[in-house]
């Protein structure tokens, strides 16, 4: 259920209200908005018309039925966007973001040359994956934990924050020492056992849709994820498969505009994942853009042509740089309607 709170609601009436939804067994989660204060009783889906009894607290406006399955993650439980703070970035606020790297960390010269290239073209974070979700178990899986330490001295080198994958659940303590946003890639999209467990992390969670998800079903994992603790969450539309064969995988834009209006939550466009071919990032980036994507996720490489992963969709940097070019104008239009400060990067 959830309660929404009077606009002139007191903090000692709000207390109240989250005093007793505890004592009745629901769990609160409390979203100050702007206007008023909206709290979302989670629990027991068979008992919740107790927890219409609210209706007579002083403060409380009304008790309303949370409609959809994703509780948490539903824009009925929150008034506004969920921005997102990692460091000075703002994810889900008036820019749209970039976050750009290697597919995996090589060495340290390829993430350093990386690090080096996409701060200067206006990148906000940096990506790079240690730990790999590889078709194959003979491709390259990654350098591990010698792969975190290189992302991390790369922030150091270049105030970026870093976003990094973790595939297992007993490795989450381990990368989050190092990154300050974990991915969950997707092909984990519905491993419950890892989002439970990153949903225990103190940091910010990118979790991208799995090939064959639907949008209520990614965010259902996303509920698993806030249900356990981390509100955190920013989704990312990597593309799904579909018959069509000319490209890696078919990138849904129209996934960014809905889930805009199921969600609260940020949501980021990769379009490298998608279409798999470098020639075609830079139309699908600027399309995403222009749709209302709160970021976007870049693969670039200083060398492509030698990746040890995904070379044919990754940019060189001058391109990388173009890129950043091209959408601020889009940018600009699209983000027009948020505060001060609007921006491509
Ligand atoms: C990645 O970001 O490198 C990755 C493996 O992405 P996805 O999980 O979308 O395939
Ligand atoms: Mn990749």
């Amino acid at each position: 259920m959830i309660i929404v709170m009077k606009k002139k609601a007191g903090r000692e009436q709000i207390d109240d209200v989250i005093q007793w939804i505890e004592s009745v067994g629901y769990k609160a989660h409390v979203s100050e908005g702007v206007e008023r204060t909206i709290i979302g009783a989670v629990g027991d889906e068979r008992d919740k018309v107790r927890l219409k009894a609210a209706e007579d607290m002083p403060g409380v406006d009304k008790v309303m039925p949370i409609l959809q399955p994703y509780k948490l993650a539903s824009r009925e439980t929150r008034d506004g966007d969920t921005v997102i703070k990692v460091g000075d970035v703002e994810i889900g606020g008036s820019k749209c973001i970039v976050i750009a790297g290697p597919c995996a960390v090589e060495s340290e010269e390829q993430l350093m040359a990386t690090a080096t290239a996409v701060k200067k073209a206006g990148a906000s974070m940096l990506r790079g994956g240690a730990f790999k979700p590889r078709t194959s178990p003979y491709s390259f899986q990654g350098m591990g934990e010698e792969g975190l330490k290189i992302l991390a001295r790369a922030r150091e080198e270049t105030g970026l924050p870093v976003v990094t994958e973790v595939m297992d659940a007993s490795d989450v303590k381990l990368i989050e020492s190092y990154a300050d946003v974990l991915q969950v890639g997707a092909r984990n999209v519905q491993n419950f056992a890892l989002l439970k467990a990153v949903g225990l992390a103190k940091k910010p969670i990118l979790l991208k849709r799995g090939m064959m998800t639907t949008l209520d079903e990614l965010l259902m994992s996303a509920e698993y994820v806030m249900a356990s603790g981390n509100d955190n969450v920013m989704l990312c539309e990597r593309g799904i498969r579909t018959f069509e064969t000319s490209m890696r995988n078919t990138l849904d834009i129209s996934a960014v505009p809905v889930l805009k209006e199921k969600t609260h939550l940020p949501v980021i466009v990769d379009p490298s994942h998608a279409i798999g071919q470098w020639r075609f990032v830079l139309p699908l980036a600027k399309a995403a853009v222009a749709v209302g994507a709160d970021g976007l996720m870049i693969e670039v490489h200083p060398d492509p042509r030698n990746a040890l992963s995904d070379g044919p969709q990754s940019l060189k940097p001058e391109k990388f740089h173009k890129l950043m070019d091209e959408i601020e104008s889009i940018a600009n239009i699209v983000r027009k309607g948020y505060a001060q400060g609007h921006g491509a990067h």
